[in-house]
């Protein structure tokens, strides 16, 4: 299978499943996940189609990156962000980094903008599955969280991200995405943030986010097969 089909067949799957939940398939953002794929792979994704890329280390998007300038949109963090890698994933420009969890890589973040006179837009990764092995903050944490991120002034809260169950239990992933949607129109009624994306769903889960209300699908290997060791 080539990029180019990967990529068709995946937005007319995209179209099928927005056609289904009622909703309009340009309200959903693909992001496509280039982590361990070549900067050669990259250029074909971005020549059929593909506008937004991602990556989960800084260090990787340091290497790739300057070969692709001026040919994607917007490029988007999705890793864990360490404290340490601040600078350098600044120097990036990041559009929106959706993995904030701690309040205190937050402030190290807003301190470093601040540094330079910067914005940035940042969604809150939630823990919505309950699995011990994942970043995010709880759910039920997640508004004092918020409230908390909102006193920084140079990071402006957009969203929140997940990571779907990693299980083959179809309800089970529909329940961790629903509370995630449910949270974020609880959030949407504080007027001190402004809720846009609800970033949700990878290539094994993607169709249930979306009738769920995902925004922005994060995939990596429906658009490039299965991950190169790193
Ligand atoms: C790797 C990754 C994805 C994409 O995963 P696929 O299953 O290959 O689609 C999405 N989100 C995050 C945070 C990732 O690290």
């Amino acid at each position: 299978m080539s990029i180019a089909q990967n990529i068709e067949d995946l937005k007319k799957r995209i179209e099928t499943s927005a056609k289904i939940a009622g909703r309009d398939p340009l309200d959903i953002k693909l992001l496509s996940i280039t982590k361990t794929h070549s900067v050669e792979a990259i250029e074909i994704a971005l020549d059929n189609n593909i506008e937004f890329i991602g990556e989960n280390r800084v260090q990787e998007a340091e290497q790739k990156l300057p070969f692709l300038k001026g040919r994607y949109k917007e490029f988007h963090f999705v890793g864990h962000l360490q404290s340490n890698k601040i600078k350098q994933l600044m120097k990036l420009e990041p559009a929106l980094i959706h993995s904030i969890d701690t309040l205190s890589t937050a402030q190290k973040l807003n301190d470093h903008l601040s540094g330079i006179s910067k914005k940035q837009a940042v969604l809150v990764q939630v823990n919505a599955s309950g699995e011990e092995s994942k970043f995010g903050i709880k759910p039920e944490e997640t508004l004092d969280f918020i409230n908390d991120l909102s006193e920084l002034p140079n990071l402006k809260v957009e969203g929140l991200m997940t990571i779907g169950m990693f299980t083959t239990n179809e309800e089970n992933i529909r329940n961790c995405f629903r509370t995630l949607k449910k949270l974020f129109e609880k959030i949407k009624e504080n007027p001190k943030v402004e809720m846009k994306y609800l970033s949700m769903g990878m290539t094994n889960d993607f169709e249930i986010a979306i009738e769920e209300g995902a925004n922005i699908i994060r995939i990596g290997s429906a658009i490039f097969g299965s991950r190169n060791k790193r």
